[in-house]
């Protein structure tokens, strides 16, 4: 038996020795160590061996199977070393060859117009106010001084949803809402920026979805002359120090006295031109003295509170200031123009 075993000990050995991988390793272990293997067959004719002889066998046959075991182990840890570095051989990085580009986007043009006007106003202490796209009529006309009839509404046909839900055909009911929250008791200052719609056919300068800028100011005593040096201000913070502006009379449902602003032209400089028709302006915005009626609808009390109002929209501010020709540019995700202005 002590024969038997040293041969199962230099039979093994030597097919571990040979053995080129990790499955004909794996195979030796199963023909040495198993249950159905040879030192476990040796083992099981020992119920022949006499009483003093059994200890002694037991004992090789277990240093034996630990020979065995400890070089299959070792010749696993060779292999598996020798794996790694051919792999790492096949696989080395060319660190020289050019990195793939990230493709990286930027804001919309439209996106940087809104937020560069929205820091201009939060620099003057207004609060950005958002309200529904979904509006009902009240909020949309009633509450701003549009009852049914009002001839104004033709000009803001809309999409209707019921007869009493629509698109908003302007940010103004953010307006209503921002002073009926305030419950007519205390004096505020906002912008609200927000998409509006109206039925209307495209064109260069039509659009039947398009983005607007209002600001509201309620307190007590307030000017027409505070109107027009927030508007001053915003023009040459906009378009530039040496811009002029004028108010000239109009009219909205929703502020009395109403006025529209323009701005000296940049281009001619007040000479006329093409771009402003010879006029020396160009028309920006359209503002007013908040309707009496429409701060009473919003509960405050027109004996004590007074306010100004504007809108402006962010797409003309725009194809102003970057010389867009076409509203429908802002809407038609065409990728080329967009780039234009990422860094605008
Ligand atoms: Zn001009």
């Amino acid at each position: 038996m002590k024969e038997q075993l040293e041969t199962i000990q230099q039979e093994a050995l030597a097919k571990i020795e040979d053995a080129e991988g990790m499955t004909s390793l794996q195979d030796i272990r199963v023909a040495y160590l198993g249950k159905k293997g040879s030192i476990t067959k040796v083992l099981k004719g020992m119920g022949q061996l006499s009483p003093e002889e059994r200890p002694v066998i037991g004992e090789m046959a277990n240093k034996v199977r630990n020979i065995i075991t400890e070089a299959i182990e070792e010749k696993a840890a060779k292999l598996e070393g020798a794996a790694l570095n051919e792999q790492l051989e096949s696989e080395t990085i060319d660190v020289t060859l050019p990195g793939r580009k990230v493709n990286v986007g930027g804001p919309h043009l439209l996106t940087s117009i809104v937020e560069e006007i929205e820091d201009l106003f939060i620099g003057m202490g207004y609060e950005i106010k958002e309200g529904p796209e979904v509006e009902t009529d009240y909020y949309n006309f009633e509450a701003l001084n549009l009852p049914k009839d009002h001839p104004a509404r033709d000009m803001q046909d809309s999409f209707y949803i019921t007869n009493e839900l629509l698109l908003r055909t302007h940010t103004s009911p953010v307006q209503a809402r921002t002073m009926e929250s305030y419950k007519g008791e205390r004096p505020f200052k906002m912008i609200c920026p927000g998409k509006v719609y109206r039925r209307d056919s495209d064109d260069a300068t039509h659009s039947h979805q398009f983005t607007q800028i209002e600001g509201l100011l309620v307190d007590k005593n307030v000017r027409m002359s505070d109107l027009k040096g927030t508007l001053d201000k915003f023009a040459k913070q906009m378009f530039g120090k040496d811009r002029e502006i004028r108010l000239r009379p109009s009219y909205f449902p929703f502020t009395e006295p109403s006025v529209e602003m323009d701005i000296s032209c940049k281009v001619c400089n007040g000479d006329g031109c093409s771009v402003c028709k010879g006029t020396g302006w160009i028309e920006i915005l359209g503002g007013g003295m908040v309707h009496p009626k429409v701060l009473e609808m919003g509960g405050y009390d027109p004996s004590v509170y007074s306010g100004f109002a504007f809108g402006m929209g962010p797409e003309r501010i725009a194809m102003l200031k970057y010389g867009v020709s076409d509203i429908r540019s802002f809407y038609m995700n065409d990728i080329r123009f967009l780039k234009q202005y990422h860094h605008a």
